[in-house]
């Protein structure tokens, strides 16, 4: 997994089957757009490959760039249950940045997630989006075909309660599509038992 990380947060990159053309798992922090490029610079690759972008949720620290991305023609794709949180969002970044540009609602890629395995393939990723509410009504993961999960903030199974039946059905359709290397935004990477 191609991955950098700034303020806390682990961003990942996804080789398309074009070496010069990425997807990326999540977007950054608002108006951060110099240190997320640094990051994937830093990783190997250059911003400007970047073609695709996922967002596991629209929190700020997740969605932050994606206005920056869209004015750099990333596409940036909108599960069906995605969407409803970005207002919020945007209210809480201008508190704090004033230089902040709303997002383009009408420049995103819908996408509903039992599409997302025929969209990666034709991009020449095999692996599917799923939804994984918990942290999150709005949270996807995506599962590669290599067993790899990307799961955003969805809490690590370990630190799930018992009555969080929204984390627990989200750890299970994981587990179904038969991830086993775990990696989370905002701590280390771990194996499934
Ligand atoms: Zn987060």
């Amino acid at each position: 997994m191609i991955g950098f990380t700034y303020s806390h947060t682990h961003c990942y990159l996804l080789r398309s089957n074009d070496r010069e053309k990425l997807l990326a798992f999540d977007a950054g922090w608002p108006c951060s757009l110099l240190e997320y490029a640094r990051g994937v610079k830093a990783a190997g690759y250059r911003f400007d490959c970047i073609r695709w972008a996922i967002i596991s949720h629209f929190h700020l620290d997740h969605a932050g760039l994606v206005r920056d991305f869209q004015d750099a023609g990333i596409q940036c794709l909108l599960f069906e249950n995605q969407g409803d949180g970005i207002d919020g969002m945007e209210r809480l970044i201008a508190r704090s940045h004033k230089d902040y540009r709303p997002i383009f609602r009408d420049r995103f890629l819908p996408l509903r997630t039992d599409e997302s395995r025929a969209f990666l393939s034709s991009i020449g990723i095999a692996g599917e989006v799923i939804r994984t509410p918990g942290h999150s009504d709005d949270s996807v993961s995506l599962v590669t075909d290599a067993h790899e999960a990307l799961i955003g903030d969805l809490y690590p199974l370990p630190q799930v309660m018992d009555d969080d039946e929204a984390s627990l059905g989200s750890w299970a359709a994981i587990r179904a599509l038969g991830a086993r290397h775990i990696f989370p935004s905002h701590a280390e990477p771990f194996e499934l038992a």
